[in-house]
């Protein structure tokens, strides 16, 4: 993997490169999309799990803390110590760690931690004991995935455990989070339901005697379209990368692209069997035009038959399966020739599909589309407009 820094302001974002492909990152939509979300947030936590939805988890850190973020929030340790180790410094969560987990880097890395269970704060206690210091956690309640987060049933125990461990000096609960199961199409009544619980949950936590300062339940569905569910932080990720899961909002903007160079045109006859086991046939006279990009880079090979990419501004389809390294595109009369860049997936700026569209034509979600754009595509990536703003989350001793 490549990484090119365009130079800041630089015209034609889509710096052309004419021999390979390229994912561009738009760093300054994600610095868009920052702003406009934490406009609508109490708090904005900027989630960049899986390498910041693959765009670079450092660079989308640093963008959206400078651009009204006030903490970063990582599925795992192990993400959480790449920002670490990369001079990320902002209050930072991971929540999806095992129960047996070694949570030292957690404290010595100042990390807050999600505890969904009595395993997982015994987990944050050795690790506090052994180093002598305090762990910070956020005690973590399942609202109705039945998936991660503490169960219902087992809540009142966590949170009786939670407030002996911080009376005994090792742990501090600074927050309560659950996450809500159909927030994607805002369904009035599971997220009304799951809002109810976790309050409830908030409440329990009360009764055992803990004060924590960060109520958290929603994500990008709920600072777009849920009030409700926004309490006292929102954890934000698809939302910084442009996609909306509601589909209701069309204020965020695309932060990738992908182009590629078209490597070979052949002009054949009607009748012609394109590509792995024929699945297409030309039906009349066309030009085929092969770009070196495939599933192996991220496009989908269920989208075969269906999608389609932007050729001198116009839309044509690919003809037969996307392979693991290329695809065909049936470009018919256009005059195309080696060289000529197509946009596969792009920002909606213009008539090329969108992430949207590709998740749609190969029966997926966009946020699965982008976390799997390969290691192969050149990366080049459009900084952000330079900005400083100091985080207010919690800060750690
Ligand atoms: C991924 C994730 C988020 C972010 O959700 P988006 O819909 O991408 O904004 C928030 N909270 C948890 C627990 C997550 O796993």
């Amino acid at each position: 993997m490549s990484t090119t820094l365009c130079p800041p302001g630089a015209a034609g974002v889509a710096a052309v490169d004419r021999t390979r492909p390229v994912l561009t990152v738009r760093l300054d939509a994600v610095a868009h999309n920052t702003r406009l979300l934490a406009g609508s947030a109490r708090r904005l936590m900027a989630v960049v799990k899986a390498d910041g939805f693959g765009l670079g988890a450092v660079d989308v850190a640093r963008t959206a803390l400078g651009n009204g973020a006030d903490a970063l929030g990582v599925a795992t340790l192990t993400e959480a110590v790449e920002l670490r180790l990369a001079g990320v410094d902002a209050p930072l969560l991971s929540w999806l760690d095992a129960p047996g987990a070694d949570l030292s880097d957690a404290v010595l890395h100042g990390v807050d931690v999600a505890v969904p269970s009595v395993a997982h704060l015994d987990a944050a206690v050795a690790a506090a004991r052994r180093l002598g210091r305090v762990v910070h956690v956020h005690l973590y309640l399942d609202c109705g995935a039945a998936r991660d987060g503490c169960p219902p049933e087992l809540w009142p125990g966590l949170c009786t455990a939670a407030r002996r461990a911080e009376v005994a000096g090792t742990v501090r609960v600074g927050g309560v989070m659950g996450h809500l199961a159909c927030a994607a199409g805002l369904d009035v009544e599971a997220n009304a339901a799951a809002t109810v619980r976790f309050v409830r949950g908030v409440e329990h936590a009360h009764a055992a005697g803990l004060r924590p300062a960060l109520r958290h339940l929603g994500a990008t569905a709920a600072v777009l379209g849920l009030p409700a569910a926004r309490f006292d932080l929102s954890r934000v990720g698809a939302g910084l990368v442009g996609i909306d899961p509601t589909g209701r909002f069309p204020v965020l903007r695309a932060a990738a692209q992908v182009t590629a160079p078209v490597v070979q045109v052949r002009d054949v006859g009607a009748g012609v069997g394109v590509g792995y086991d024929h699945t297409y046939v030309t039906t009349a006279p066309t030009r085929l035009a092969l770009l070196p990009l495939g599933y192996a880079d991220g496009l989908p090979v269920t989208a075969s038959g269906r999608a389609e990419v932007l050729v001198h501004g116009r839309r044509r389809p690919l003809a037969g399966r996307v392979s693991m390294d290329q695809v065909v595109v049936d470009v018919g009369d256009l005059s195309v020739r080696p060289g000529d860049v197509v946009t596969v997936i792009g920002t909606g700026d213009d008539a090329a599909p969108t992430l949207t569209e590709w998740a749609g034509w190969a029966g997926t979600l966009p946020h699965e589309l982008l976390t799997g754009l390969g290691r192969r595509l050149v990366r080049r990536v459009v900084p952000a407009p330079p900005t400083s703003r100091p985080s207010a989350l919690e800060e750690h001793p």
